[in-house]
C-alpha cells in the first residue's frame, strides 16, 4: 500500500494520468471513496491519459459506459444497483473475471463478494468537509498486482 495527498482536481488529475501511463491491460481498478471525494475526476483523467477522446461521465445511470482508448475501458458505478442479480444482468462478471483492457468500477464496496480476485484498490478520502484536501490510498488486492503496485509507487514518487 501507498499513499499519495493531493491539494486540487488538478493534482488528482496529474496522479491519475501517472496511472495510466504505467496500468496494464486486464487490470481491474476498483475507486472507493464518497460522494464528491474524486473517484469520477480520477477516470476522467486516466481515461484521456489512455487516449479516449469523448466525454467520461459516472455512468450512475446507465451503470457502465465504454470508452475507446487505446485499449478498451469499461466504466462500472455499482452506486445504484440494488441486488446481485442486476450485476449479472448487466454482464459485470463477464467483465471482471478476465478482464480485456481496463475495467475501472466506482462503489465497489456495494458488492464485496462480488469483486474479482485481483485488483487495484483506490481509496479516496476527502480530509475535511469543504476540503480540497484529498488522501489517496492505492493498494493490491490478490496477487496479480503486487509488482504493479510496488513500481507505480516508485513511479509516483521519482518520475521513473
Ligand atoms: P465522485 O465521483 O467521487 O463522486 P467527482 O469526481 O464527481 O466525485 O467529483 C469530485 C469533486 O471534488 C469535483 O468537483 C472536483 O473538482 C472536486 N475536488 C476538489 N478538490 C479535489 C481533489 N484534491 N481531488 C479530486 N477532486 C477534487
Ligand atoms: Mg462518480
Amino acid at each position: 500500500m501507498f499513499t499519495c495527498m493531493t491539494s486540487s482536481p488538478e493534482e488528482t488529475g496529474h496522479l491519475a494520468e501517472l496511472v495510466g501511463q504505467k496500468i496494464r491491460e486486464g487490470t481491474v481498478l476498483c475507486l472507493e471513496g464518497d460522494l464528491g471525494a474524486g473517484k469520477t475526476l480520477f477516470v476522467q483523467s486516466l481515461a484521456h491519459t489512455l487516449g479516449v477522446e469523448g466525454d467520461v461521465t459516472s455512468p450512475t445511470f446507465n451503470l457502465m459506459n465504454v470508452y475507446e482508448g487505446i485499449c478498451r475501458i469499461y466504466h462500472f458505478d455499482l452506486y445504484r444497483l440494488e441486488t446481485e442479480e442486476e450485476l449479472e444482468d448487466i454482464g459485470f462478471y463477464e467483465y471482471t473475471e478476465e478482464p480485456e483492457g481496463i475495467v475501472v468500477i466506482e462503489w465497489p464496496n456495494k458488492f464485496p463478494e462480488s469483486l474479482p480476485e485481483d485488483y487495484i484498490e483506490v481509496r479516496i478520502r476527502k480530509l475535511g468537509e469543504n476540503s480540497n484536501e484529498r488522501q489517496i490510498d492505492f493498494s493490491s488486492i490478490g496477487a496479480k498486482n503486487q509488482e504493479f503496485i510496488k513500481e507505480l509507487e516508485e513511479f509516483v514518487n521519482t518520475g521513473h
